[in-house]
């Protein structure tokens, strides 16, 4: 057997642990988990039924951990998991599932799909079935600290220039601030307003922060790529500089997956319990709404028709759903809610690493078709949200369908909204 498929079947092996036992074992195959799948509704492809994804793990699953599975198996009745067939699935497993979690929230069953999906990632990528943008990523974040390969440079000269903008100084690696703030590439790099908003907004409220030059990314591409050895290596890198600083909050960005790996999964992946608070940034905000500290100007509401899409990993997955709608009623005077929305929202089509592989566009355009009809039943021209991906994703797909819609991050709405 070759090495490298030996590899991943080991790897399989090795995810075959209780949960995922007991998730095949009580499975009723009642389809649910597809109609909830942006994948499957708007492709009407079974092969994109969440259940179906994990194939290759149920059979090695059934052939070594079932009785009847191995008296089949010494019969030679069954079909050992190929290396061709790895290959075959890896699309499945990768490029089509954004790890968005609609379809473990309506699995009647309580089946984590999620967490299944991500063993497998990890089976495939040790397997050398990953694909090669999400290997490039990957690669980028651990060597340079940044998935997009963003250097301490650039951050630099986008600082520079949000600095003339607002003429606020930004903090870097600022001993015992308050707060250590994080940034997803695609903020460095496409929004960099999002730095230029945070210094008004914590000059606003008198908030000590800073960034670091050390770690100043909150991308975790090791939850990506499913491989956890890498995501603790990452998360471990911000533990460290926060630790030395000395600060009491790490704030993730307006980033899905950096702040599901810092907030839900970190302190696991380590070992121990952090010496500060994560919090999203949206929490932060209203925080300091509630507490009198971020005055928002509600005498001039914006009069625009608005709708706020929630970020899988921040809303679902995160547990940050009533923050931003409370921040948006004071902001706006026409805040309108989509049907699906908060913890049942759909998903933009390009989250969970899928975003970063070219081969998906004509499959994200064809999934955004759900996006597309949930905004326009609402009639409004203004998408707020609070992911950078989820942003440039949107961005892209409303121009190809030529849709006239504006996508705005909320972070920097309230900081145009601050009470003088
Ligand atoms: S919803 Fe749950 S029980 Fe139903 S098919 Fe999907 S995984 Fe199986
Ligand atoms: S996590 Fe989301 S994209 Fe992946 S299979 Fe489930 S519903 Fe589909």
């Amino acid at each position: 057997m070759n090495a490298s498929l030996q590899r991943g079947l080991d790897a399989f092996r090795r995810c075959l642990d209780a949960p995922t036992a007991s998730f095949f074992s009580s499975c009723v195959h009642c389809g649910l988990c597809a109609e909830a799948c942006l994948f499957y509704t708007e492709t009407g492809d079974p092969n994109y039924a969440p259940i179906n994804r994990l194939a290759p793990l149920q059979r090695l699953w059934f052939q070594e951990y079932t009785l009847l599975g191995r008296f089949l198996s010494a019969l030679g009745l069954t079909k050992p998991v190929t290396h061709d067939e790895l290959a075959q699935w890896s699309p499945l497993v990768y490029d089509s599932c954004t790890l968005c979690g609609r379809c473990a929230l309506v699995c009647p069953m309580g089946i984590d799909l999620v967490y299944m999906i991500r063993r497998e990632r990890e089976g495939l990528a040790v397997s050398g079935h990953a694909p090669a943008g999400l290997v490039g990523a990957t690669t980028r974040n651990v060597n340079k600290g940044s998935a997009m390969g963003v250097t301490l440079d650039t951050l630099r000269a986008q600082i520079h220039h949000q600095e003339a903008l607002t003429g606020i100084p930004v903090p870097m690696d600022v001993q015992d601030a308050d707060y250590l703030v994080l940034l997803s590439s695609m903020e460095i790099v496409q929004f960099p307003e999002y730095i230029g908003a945070l210094s008004k907004i914590f000059q606003r409220a008198k908030v000590k922060w800073t960034l670091s030059s050390q770690a100043f990314e909150a991308t975790n591409s090791g939850i990506q790529i499913g491989i956890p050895d890498i995501a603790r290596q990452i998360v471990m890198r911000t533990v460290t500089v926060a630790e030395k600083l000395g600060v009491k909050v790490v704030i993730c960005p307006e980033c899905g997956h950096g702040f599901r790996a810092l907030r839900w999964e970190g302190e696991d992946l380590i070992g121990r319990r952090y010496g500060f608070r994560v919090q999203h940034i949206l929490e932060v905000l209203d925080e300091l709404h509630q507490e009198g500290r971020l005055p928002l100007r509600t005498q001039d509401q914006d009069a625009r028709p608005l709708t706020y899409h929630d970020p899988c990993q921040i809303a679902r997955r995160g547990g940050v759903v009533e923050q931003p709608r409370n921040l948006l009623r004071k902001i706006s005077s026409d805040y309108r809610e989509m049907a699906e929305t908060g913890t049942m929202n759909w998903c933009c089509g390009g989250g969970g690493g899928v975003s970063a592989l070219e081969q998906t566009v004509p499959l994200r355009r064809q999934v955004f078709r759900r996006k597309k009809a949930q905004i326009e039943s609402l009639g409004v021209h203004t998408l707020v949200t609070a992911c950078a991906n989820c942003r440039m994703v949107m961005e892209e797909d409303l121009e190809v369908h030529g849709m006239d819609v504006e996508v705005i991050g909320l972070t920097e709405m309230v900081a145009d909204h601050l009470e003088e």
